[in-house]
């Protein structure tokens, strides 16, 4: 029995410093359940002078608790204890779903499996990693060491928040860094009672610090620490760049940048079963309610088939149901809040007036109190600078553009901004590969559509979808710094 009642669920006080669920003195912030829309706890804002304790209390715990210098074996044992408790705890699962845009059986089902493993990838790769020697003179020894940053700063969305903390702090803290971690101020508790399930696993006190509010206030602060020495970001372009700027400002420090994207479904007329495709393209755009970086939100297909895939979306699209996130037979996720429904209503009445045609959807769903669930929306989108078509709108919207000829189809699935993801469906493997090469796009799906379960492959944008890599091995490198070592004997 997943469900669970929402009025019930114990919340942690926000913050988590030192080993200790802490409130500070801040701001109080509103935090509502996306399914409802219902205010169900106050959050009190990190000010500087609380990042300031976080950042350096992280600062003297990774040296003086031996982390850092910890044989890399024993901080992989620590880091399985903790995915073990993960997935053992009984309120994480409640917590995120609560506070998130994740249905209970999701969180049990995927979530939490998906974070606990993604944590035993890096305690693997904890000691698997070394330096590297040079040719040099006979009377002389030439090496590369790598060795942890020191503090790591870690900032969040709230699409995925148990994830994505997972792939933040996973490799930074098994390459012997300590993070403080800010989430979401839209999504708080479930990332805090994940830091406390570190320490009881074993991770020392301090090691990792769980500072909460909003990204002008909290966020920008832990950027600018001067003892912060790395930042990794996962959310918007526009905040990315920012964080960019200010972490270059604030003392040239190497940034992780996983941001926004306006992935393109290219579907090719040999792709295959219609029925087939039709299941991988509507994942792509309503996982999640369409709240995934990575949501594959433009259908590029070509004419032979167009008519029968679109119908067949169509009819998938309209057996969606909304359901409160702590009923465990809701599949289907409510937009975060307001603000992201208002969002997605405005660009399609935008796209609309501009040309575009609902071909099903484009409306919230009714009575569903003050909870955002918005029906899964097809718009025929022909022109390349119509709203839907050029703006991450980040909620369950596929735009649709038909094309004739092969580079007719690789044009329109260029984006100006963002270099996300592509996926290609076609049974041609000449066809997939020309098309594989000719996109410009961090993650290339061949008849697929989203992630495997295998973290050895690494995710990251390009262009302004960001710089760097999440997950993979590169992810653990990102994570240390490479000192030039040269001796004379
Ligand atoms: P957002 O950029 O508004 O916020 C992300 C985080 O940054 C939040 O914790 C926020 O408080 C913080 N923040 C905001 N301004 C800041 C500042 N000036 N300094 C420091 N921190 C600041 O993004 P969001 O709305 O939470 O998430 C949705 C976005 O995230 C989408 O664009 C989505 O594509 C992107 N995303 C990308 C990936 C990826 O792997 N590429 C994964 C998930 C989400």
């Amino acid at each position: 029995m997943l469900s669970f009642d929402p009025e019930k669920v114990i919340l942690p006080a926000g913050h988590y410093i030192d080993g200790q669920h802490c409130d500070t003195q801040g701001e109080q912030l509103s935090v509502n359940r996306p399914s409802d829309g219902k205010p169900y706890a106050t959050l009190s804002e990190a000010q500087a002078g609380d990042v300031d304790r976080a950042v350096t209390l992280a600062h003297q715990a990774v040296k003086a608790s031996g982390w850092a210098s910890a044989s890399p074996r024993e901080r992989g044992k620590v880091l399985r204890r903790w995915a073990d408790l993960i997935e053992q705890d009984a309120t994480l699962p409640q917590l995120e779903a609560l506070g998130s845009t994740r249905p209970i059986s999701d969180v049990v089902n995927h979530e939490i499996p998906f974070t606990a493993e993604a944590i035993r990838f890096y305690a693997e790769c904890a000691d698997k990693y070394s330096g590297d020697l040079f040719p040099t003179r006979d009377s002389s020894l030439g090496m590369l060491v790598p060795e942890p940053y020191g503090v790591i700063a870690a900032i969040t969305p709230w699409n995925f928040p148990l994830s994505m903390a997972s792939w933040k702090c996973g490799p930074a803290l098994a390459a012997g860094n300590a993070v403080v971690l800010k989430p979401s101020e839209l999504t708080p508790f479930s990332t805090a009672r994940m830091a406390e399930l570190a320490v009881q696993a074993g991770l020392p006190s301090g090691v990792l610090n769980i500072v909460q509010g909003s990204g002008a206030v909290t966020g920008s602060a832990l950027v600018a620490h001067p003892l912060v020495r790395k930042v990794s970001f996962t959310g918007s372009t526009l905040t990315g760049a920012r964080i960019m700027s200010d972490a270059a400002y604030h003392g040239m420090k190497p940034v992780t940048l996983e941001l926004g994207g306006k992935s393109p479904q290219l579907v090719f007329d040999d792709a295959g079963d219609i029925d087939t495709v039709a299941q991988r393209i509507l994942r792509g755009f309503t996982a999640n309610g369409g709240q995934a970086c990575v949501a594959g939100t433009r259908l590029i297909v070509q004419r032979a088939i167009a008519e029968p895939l679109i119908a067949r979306l169509v009819a998938l699209c309209q057996t969606f149901r909304p359901g409160v996130t702590w009923d465990e037979t809701s599949r289907y996720a409510p937009l975060i809040d307001a603000r992201q429904g208002n969002k997605v209503a405005s660009v399609i009445a935008a796209a609309k007036a501009q040309g575009a045609q609902v071909l099903v959807g484009g409306e919230r769903f009714a009575d569903t109190a003050d909870g955002w669930f918005w029906q899964p929306t097809l718009l025929s989108a022909p022109g390349a600078d119509n709203p839907a078509v050029e703006q991450e709108i980040f909620g369950p919207v596929l735009t649709v553009q038909i094309f004739d000829e092969e580079e007719e189809g690789l044009q329109l699935a260029a984006h100006a901004i963002y270099g996300l993801c592509a996926g290609v469906h076609t049974l041609s493997l000449p066809r997939a590969l020309r098309a594989m090469r000719a996109i410009e796009a961090g993650t290339v799906w061949i008849n697929r559509y989203g992630r495997s379960g295998d973290f050895i492959i690494p995710t990251g944008g390009f262009l302004g979808s960001g710089i760097g890599k999440d997950l993979g091995r590169q992810a653990f490198q990102a994570c240390q710094r490479q000192k030039s070592v040269l001796i004379d004997f």
